[in-house]
């Protein structure tokens, strides 16, 4: 059974085809600058991957462009789109509504547009997506899985504002967090590597890629998440300043002139390692920058440590402990320097990294030291694999129904 995986941004179509049985990828691309002029399509099998110019005017014919590449040319992967099973879409904000994976509907379709108001970029182009696939797989089962979906077992004191509670009640504002689906997965497949059950582990997993977060997974149980309301909050990330004294808003307003878009751009776009390093949102041309001695680099890549080292111990004081600090993302997975600082002096917290195994490089991996009481993982991230399996849980579950015929 294949299941076609689709991952819409504002401008972007990621996609990957999975079959679900082997677990193995098929084939995967995407179509970049979708709307524009430029856009172009690339598209690969195992580790051969062709590039194609081709004007794509928006998702419903990057769709097309991805599904011909499926079924066209000498190498592709499957002769005819009726083998494509389901397609399930990575949907960003799921609001209070969602709490697990669905079936599109009708309805579904609707809250996704009223949530557009919380993620307006990401939801909007999900939309476009799921019509696309709509109108050209009309009898294929189309799955939504939210990003936010696993943080919905937040208690009120984690996802509440100290803010009027009149502004909750009127606009919804309180946390939902973000990365949710890659959240979920390193926290299951750490405790498959550990071979300790879920449900008997406090987790803290962290996602450190461009956009950063963490979360506290109290024995499966998502109980917190660094990021909030949007995916602003929380860590520092690579152009995204991360929790900040929210009095700097309306100062930088009075001060700099700053309309509500200026000040909105200045924290999501030119903040984070982009803002303290002056040099790049990019972790590894900071680290270069910080290795010859640029001292903005190495203060930009010590605040971005400190702020994953203070999310730890708050977790690790929100669970009464930890056992198990999960790592992702591309900093997560391979800057070594970045995890040794995290770590450092948390030996008392007992929590201590094998300098040799962090150094290692490659997959799925323990770093931590053996007389370290919490096991410290290196998982990399699988959220395609996570939103094939949900929407394979989802076709099985749907075949099981039997129609009622009255
Ligand atoms: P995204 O969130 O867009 O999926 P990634 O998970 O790929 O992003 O993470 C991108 C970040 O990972 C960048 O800051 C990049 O510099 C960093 N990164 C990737 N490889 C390394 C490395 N070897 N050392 C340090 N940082 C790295």
């Amino acid at each position: 059974m294949n299941i076609l995986v689709i991952n819409a941004g504002s401008s972007s179509l990621k996609y990957q085809l999975i079959d679900i049985v082997t677990e193995k990828v098929i084939a995967k691309g995407l179509c970049e600058r979708v709307g524009s002029k430029d856009s172009f399509h690339k598209h690969g099998i195992d580790e051969d991957e062709v590039v194609i110019d081709t004007f794509l005017p928006d998702h419903k014919a990057a769709i097309e462009v991805v599904l011909r590449s499926l079924v066209e040319g000498p190498r592709a992967p499957i002769h005819s789109v009726s083998e494509i099973d389901a397609v399930g879409h990575r949907i960003v904000q799921g609001g209070a509504y969602f709490n697990q994976s669905v079936v599109i509907t009708p309805d579904v379709k609707d809250k996704i547009l009223e949530l557009a108001e919380l993620a307006p970029l990401h939801n909007l182009s999900a939309l476009q997506g799921i019509k696309a696939c709509e109108e050209v797989l009309p009898d294929r089962l189309q799955v939504a899985v939210f990003d936010t979906a696993f943080f919905q077992t937040l208690p009120p004191k984690a996802y509440m504002y100290p803010i009027p509670y009149e502004l909750y009640q009127k606009y919804g504002i309180r946390k939902y967090g973000a990365h949710g689906t890659s959240h979920r997965y390193i926290a299951s497949r750490a405790a498959e590597l550990l071979g300790e059950p879920l449900s008997e582990l406090k987790m803290i997993t962290c996602h450190l890629g461009n956009g950063c977060s963490v979360s506290a997974i109290d024995h499966g149980v998502a109980v917190d998440t660094s990021m909030g309301l949007t995916p602003l909050d929380g860590l520092m990330m690579g152009t995204r300043s991360g929790a900040i004294d929210p009095a700097i808003v309306p100062f930088l307003m009075d001060h700099e002139g700053l309309s509500t878009q200026d000040v909105s751009d200045l924290l999501n776009k030119q903040s984070g390692l982009l803002g303290i390093s002056g040099i790049s949102n990019d972790m590894r041309t900071v680290q270069e920058a910080a290795q010859e001695g640029n001292e903005r680099a190495l203060l930009a890549y010590d605040m971005y440590a400190n702020s994953v080292k203070k999310y730890i111990g708050q977790y690790m004081a929100v669970m009464a402990g930890v056992d198990v600090i999960v790592l992702t993302g591309g900093i997560g997975e391979n800057s070594s320097i970045i995890r040794r600082l995290i770590f450092a002096g948390m030996q008392p917290m007992g929590i201590v990294v094998d300098s040799s195994k962090n150094e290692q490089r490659g997959f799925e991996r323990l770093i931590s030291h053996d007389k370290s009481k919490v096991r410290i993982i290196v998982v990399p991230t699988n959220e395609e694999l996570m939103i094939a399996r949900d929407t394979y849980a989802l076709v099985h579950k749907s075949s099981q129904i039997v129609p009622y015929k009255g």
